[in-house]
């Protein structure tokens, strides 16, 4: 068997598509906040794209950029600012944060409702007990992917790989809110491999190049690769690609899978926001 790919570039292509339509038709401009604390270069090129993607599909940029020495007070008293501003309508923190600032505590500072990244403690509570609210845009994203290549979710048994608050743990939580029956792994997870070899659907978040083969794979399921990582060849993820494609059914490639649809939720996010704010949904 060689598994069929699934093109996360042409889907993100589609729902980027969707949303400025969405966005020209209710003749609102949602306001992204974009909030990037000094010059790593790969959080550089992370928040130009979504700036970028956002202008085109007709929302306004309100970015903000901070020295790489701004102090926790001061970051936090933007992050209160961007809440307090009605022209914004959703607020990112770029992540990671210099070592010397404390993430989790800037996050707490975003505004719920301007949660466009959905990582605060309300979203993630919102997403716990399956009530509307924002949801984070990989795991989202993942979904999407799933539902157009045609993956049923309801009654499959998912195995998640990775339980960070980004990716696996809000992977699981939407994967049970469509009914499917979950397992998660982590680093302490016994037996990956057999584990993995009862999923339907398998999705890989550990941040490890490669962790999962075509030992970790029952015949014809669908496997997404969420990770990426930079290497001397170029991009790759967390699943061999070669060895995976002859016996999944459904296969995301790195790049051009996952990643994309990331960007492409964050849209769809800061749009609902928006309508939400102004009552339209
Ligand atoms: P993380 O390091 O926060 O979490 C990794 C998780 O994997 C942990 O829960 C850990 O327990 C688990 N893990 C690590 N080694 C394992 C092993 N050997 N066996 C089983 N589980 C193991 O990483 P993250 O933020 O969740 O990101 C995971 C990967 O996804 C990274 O490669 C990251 O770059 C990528 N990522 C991609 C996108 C995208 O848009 N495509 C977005 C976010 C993250």
């Amino acid at each position: 068997m060689t598994a069929t790919l699934i093109d996360g570039k042409e889907l993100a292509g589609i729902v980027r598509r969707e949303v400025t339509g969405r966005t020209a038709a209710s003749a609102i401009a949602p306001g992204l906040a974009t909030v990037l604390v000094g010059e790593d270069p790969a959080s550089g090129i992370y928040v130009a794209s979504k700036r970028k993607l956002s202008v085109a599909a007709g929302f306004r940029d309100l970015h903000r950029h901070l020295p790489s020495d701004v102090t926790q007070e001061e970051l936090e008293r933007v992050v209160d600012e961007l809440g307090a501003d009605d022209e914004v309508d959703g607020i990112l923190v770029q992540l990671p944060l210099p070592a010397h600032l404390d993430a989790a505590a800037v996050i707490a500072r975003i505004h719920p409702d301007k949660d466009v990244d959905g990582l605060t403690e309300v979203s993630a509570g919102r997403l716990a007990l399956n009530r509307p609210g924002l949801r984070p845009c990989t795991p989202s994203g993942v979904i999407r992917l799933l539902d157009w290549a045609g993956v049923g979710i309801k009654g499959a048994h998912a195995v998640v790989v990775g339980r960070s608050d980004l990716v696996g743990r809000p992977q699981a939580q939407l994967l049970l809110a469509r009914d499917a029956t979950v397992t998660i792994c982590h680093r302490y997870t016994a037996d990956l491999a057999s584990a993995t070899r009862t999923a339907d659907i398998l999705v890989v978040a550990a941040g490890v190049p490669g962790l999962v083969g075509a030992e970790h794979i029952k015949p014809g399921a669908a496997v997404i690769d969420v990770g990426i990582h930079r290497t001397e060849d170029g991009l790759c993820g967390d699943v061999d690609f070669e060895s995976a494609r002859q016996i999944a059914g459904h296969l995301t490639p790195v790049p051009g899978g996952v990643g994309p649809m990331t960007i492409a939720s964050l849209l769809q996010n800061t749009l609902t926001a928006a309508e939400f704010r102004r009552g339209i949904r």
